[in-house]
């Protein structure tokens, strides 16, 4: 007995040191991450939905028909998805990059053909690119820290097939602008919506907007499913390639998977059950999280707005923004630096991104990209188009992003957390300026 008792004692006191230190790993997380957050509100909607598939065990997208016992959540979550946005057709893929290669095979991107997009985006947009074995043609974004399109227009040659804005942090590329371009030259506009879910450009979603465009539900995304993304388009011909190409080529015509024809090469690019039922759930609370990003976003720009050095982004359409970050400008490099490495000793640097330096969202860092470092051989003409990166000149991009500080906002946060952390990097702003002005 009393053995038995000690043992329950200590598995109860393992048990509440590791439920400890899952917490605090969980915190950590939380801190560091908090990109987009729609994983901050995980609960009793999610598992639910996730526990419906469970019950049937039928984990694929595809068929079982019987067993399966009228659990579609995959199909259903593309009708949710076409709801939600106003497109008129949705393929989900198994992740953000997955359904920007997606759409450009279906949109007929290939060998040779330029693809013209952002110095600042994240690196799956060029990986896209590449995968197809097209060409990334990477080009200065400007204020609105997406592609700016004087140099869209200066980038344009002979070879070129499409024009890939990246709606950066939340807000949008001036869309009107870059859709004039692509029309004037016959180009395919193909939005990279992955980090911007729910914002909108002039009334309408961003990627509804271009020929095609993606969304990503990875773990830091607005709205997350784990591992997922999605293709939306108006063009039949378009997603009907969409829906082919994610499965193998499959038409998709008959009941019998094994008969189905194979009408042009395909890829596995599936999204399963259980992560489309989490993305169902998500979907019900976008409005939820975007009204939450909105008044937290709202008030920390009004503490920082105080201070006369601090600009911000511009907008293309400000009611658009889906508020998942606010990015802000100090007036000069050495003081937004000097700015971040007080952040960083004050221990409040987490949430505040300083891209400029950041591995995987700027080209000054993608070494692998400018050496063409992959694993297998690629074509001539995509070596010779990254190498020649090493030499292009960004220093219209590196004068904004070595400026620009992005605070990514938390569903999480009280009224006087976002006051506090607005204080904080007010007062660090305030510390670095006096110590300039001493300095000068
Ligand atoms: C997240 C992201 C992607 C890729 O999404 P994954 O689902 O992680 O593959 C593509 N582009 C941008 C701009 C992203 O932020």
């Amino acid at each position: 007995m009393y053995i038995l008792t000690t043992s329950f004692i200590n598995k109860n006191f393992l048990q509440s040191i590791f439920l400890y230190f899952c917490n605090v790993k969980l915190q950590t997380l939380t801190i560091k991450l908090n990109h987009m957050p729609g994983f901050e509100l995980w609960g009793e909607e999610e598992r639910k939905e996730v526990s419906d598939v469970l019950e049937t065990g039928i984990l694929m997208r595809y068929g079982f028909d019987g067993p399966r016992k009228g659990i579609w959540k995959s199909i259903e979550l593309e009708k949710e998805i076409c709801k939600t946005f106003g497109s008129k057709y949705a393929q989900l893929t198994s992740s953000g990059t997955s359904a920007l290669t997606t759409a450009m095979a279906a949109l007929g991107i290939g060998a040779g053909d330029e693809v013209i997009m952002p110095s600042f985006t994240f690196v799956a947009s060029f990986e896209a690119v590449l995968s197809i074995g097209a060409i990334p043609v990477l080009v200065d974004v400007d204020e609105s820290l997406t592609l700016n399109p004087q140099a869209v227009l200066n980038a344009i040659t002979r070879k070129t097939k499409c024009v890939m804005p990246v709606h950066m942090c939340g807000s949008m590329a001036d869309m009107d602008a870059l859709k004039a371009i692509c029309d004037e030259h016959n180009l395919i506009l193909l939005e990279d919506a992955c980090q911007s879910i729910g914002g909108t450009y002039k009334g309408k979603f961003l990627g509804t907007i271009g020929h095609a465009g993606t969304f990503s539900f990875d773990f830091v995304k607005t709205i997350t499913c784990a591992e997922g993304g999605v293709v939306m388009t108006n063009d039949e011909a378009v997603y009907v390639k969409c829906d082919g190409y994610t499965d193998h080529g499959h038409d998709h015509k008959g009941v019998d998977r094994g008969a189905d024809l194979h009408p042009f090469i395909g890829y596995n690019f599936r999204i399963s059950e259980l992560h489309a039922a989490v993305g169902l759930a998500q979907i019900k609370k976008l409005d939820t999280f975007l009204a939450i990003q909105k008044k937290n976003h709202a008030q920390l720009k009004n503490i920082l707005a105080q201070l006369p050095e601090i600009s911000f982004r511009t907008i293309p359409d400000a009611t658009g923004d889906s508020c998942t970050f606010l990015s802000w400008f100090l007036p000069t490099e050495d003081i937004t630096k000097a700015v971040v490495a007080e952040l960083k000793a004050q221990n409040i640097v987490a949430g505040n991104f300083y891209w400029y330096a950041n591995n995987w969202h700027y080209i000054k860092q993608w070494q692998h990209l400018k050496e063409a470092t992959t694993l297998y051989n690629l074509n001539e003409e995509q070596k010779t188009a990254l190498l020649k990166l090493q030499t292009q000149d960004f220093s219209v991009s590196d004068a904004i992003m070595s400026r620009c500080i992005s605070t990514s906002i938390s569903l999480l946060w009280s009224e006087e957390q976002v006051k506090e952390k607005g204080e904080k990097i007010i007062a660090v702003i305030k510390k670095v300026l006096e110590k300039e002005s001493i300095n000068a």
